[in-house]
């Protein structure tokens, strides 16, 4: 059988080819016959210009409906895709096309030039262009060619998208993700959380992510949905389109803004049947103000590029704010403690995790690939968490953004909690800066509220608020107020950039 995940996609696209996949802002409508259609165009022009199965696809271009065409186009002609965050610059761009050497590179237009010269530095034979107003280039090229293609046979192993992690320490490295990877989250996503006959997506994530592209996007094609494709995130769009959504999956980022909004409610949401958050932590106070606000409780998942999806809070059962669920259908997960055996219920300890979902490995790193997985086949997340009595995980952060103070650990999480909670703060994030004495000195970087009780926050007045109710270790020996926090595209707090930012501080 074909294991190709256009193939599984496709035999689940709704029987009346005119039905709308992608809903655009300006209202015109792709159905799922033009996806269908232009996906073929464009697979019969990438195997025009000469790219072989399993020759990688790169695209850096802008959120568009050809731009998720040229990515079930690539797959389905057996390619292996790369997107690329438009926010790359040269140096990484250069470093991107070197290591994955694709055979075509679809850009932006205006970054052509750029784009040529490093094309052929890289030896990448082909570039094409594709703007933002869905024209250039790779639609011209693509257009003299016939609708119809047969979709190349690929086995469940076979690569179908290569995604560079963040790389916030060392190198980017290139996860690959298999045909089967992507099918079996898509499957089990899709059924964990109900999708039904009628459900409309709001879609206003990026496309060059894990969450845009693979989680939304596979969910919604493998139902024969149709998605409110938007650019990106505006609260105030956002609102109009809720009232026709039954489904939204964001970043935390989107459920804060949402709150800002005077008039958000229950109204708004009249016609939403499941409101899913991922990618960051969903602060306990949010959770609870959107189902004080709306009568709707938000699922919170977790998961990472190195395999899709992990957990999810249930459907039906409890969904626990601060918690991000059960392994999902498949995953087998545990927390190990520094030596590699398991920890007792409530201690913090590592993520592994296995299955089907788990990606291949990384792009030309077999030495860190083999690193990264134990000997009985569990992936290292990097992620530390604890499981409660209940088997609710929660998420203590990233290993690498662990304090080690005076050779005792602290985990963010837990002194962030706690600032959060005081009358002004936003929200806060805890780090660890150089120290002559401790090794590291935890610090906390506080974003205050612009009302009365946020410029009354002081330094010490944040220390001495907390100060009682954690082992001294714990407490902040530096408090920063500041206005907001550095998040990147998926709203995930930069820790490294904060870090970089007050070391010179620290040591002075
Ligand atoms: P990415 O590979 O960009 O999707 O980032 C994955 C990382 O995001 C994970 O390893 C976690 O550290 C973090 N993450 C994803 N979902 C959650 C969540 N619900 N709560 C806390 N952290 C999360």
């Amino acid at each position: 059988m074909n294991q190709n995940l256009y193939s599984l996609l496709a035999e689940h696209f709704p029987k009346n080819p005119a039905a709308p996949c992608m809903i655009l802002p300006d209202g015109r409508v792709w159905t799922y016959g033009d996806v269908e259609r232009a996906s073929g165009r464009m697979a019969n022009l990438i195997v025009a210009l000469g790219l072989k199965p399993g020759d990688r696809v790169a695209a850096q271009v802008e959120k568009t409906p050809e731009a998720l065409v040229l990515y079930l186009a690539a797959i389905r002609a057996g390619m292996v895709f790369l997107p690329l965050n438009p926010a790359y610059q040269r140096h990484e761009l250069e470093y991107f096309l070197g290591d994955a050497t694709p055979g075509l590179f679809v850009c932006r237009p205006q970054v052509r030039a750029l784009a040529d010269e490093l094309a052929a530095k890289a030896g990448v034979a082909h570039v094409l262009e594709l703007g933002d107003d869905g024209r250039g280039s790779l639609i011209d090229a693509a257009a003299p060619h016939a609708d119809a293609f047969e979709t190349v046979p690929r086995g469940s192993r076979n690569f179908a998208a290569i995604l560079y992690t963040s790389g916030t320490t060392g190198r980017s490295k290139g996860a690959i993700l298999s045909h089967g990877n992507l099918a079996h989250n898509a499957l089990t996503l899709h059924e964990y959380w109900h999708f039904q006959p009628g459900d409309v997506l709001l879609h206003m994530l990026p496309i060059f992510h894990v969450h845009g592209l693979f989680v939304a996007c596979h969910c919604a094609l493998l139902n024969g949905s149709a998605m409110f494709f938007e650019p990106k995130f505006d609260a105030a769009r956002a609102m109009q389109l809720l009232a026709e959504s039954t489904v939204m999956m964001g970043v935390p980022t989107f459920y804060v803004r949402l709150l800002h909004e005077p008039t958000f409610g229950r109204e708004t949401c009249r016609r939403m049947r499941l409101f899913i958050s991922g990618s960051a932590p969903l602060l306990k106070e949010t959770f609870d103000e959107f189902k004080a606000r709306t009568g709707h409780t938000i699922l919170e998942r977790y998961g990472m590029t190195e395999g899709g999806m992990f957990t999810s809070n249930p459907y039906d059962g409890e969904r626990r704010g601060g918690t991000v669920g059960f392994p999902l259908p498949g995953t087998e997960l545990r927390i190990v403690g520094a030596g590699g055996t398991a920890v007792r219920t409530g201690e913090v300890g590592s993520i592994q995790v296995r299955g089907d979902n788990v990606f291949v490995g990384y792009w030309g790193m077999p030495e860190k690939t083999k690193e990264e997985f134990t000997a009985d086949g569990f992936f290292k997340t990097g992620d530390m968490g604890s499981l409660d009595a209940d088997f609710y995980l929660t998420i203590s952060g990233r290993s690498k953004d662990l304090v080690i103070t005076g050779g005792l650990n602290v985990y963010p999480k837990e002194i962030e909690e706690l600032i959060d909670a005081m009358p002004g703060v936003v929200e806060s994030a805890v780090i660890g800066l150089p120290h002559a004495d401790f090794g590291e000195a935890v610090t906390a970087v506080v974003v205050r509220q612009k009302n009365a009780a946020g410029k009354a926050l002081t330094e010490s007045g944040i220390i001495a608020a907390i100060k009682d109710k954690l082992a001294n270790f714990k407490v902040p020996k530096w408090v920063y107020l500041v206005d907001e926090l550095p998040r990147n595209a998926m709203g995930k707090v930069q820790k490294n950039i904060l870090r970089e930012t007050y070391s010179p501080m620290a040591a002075r």
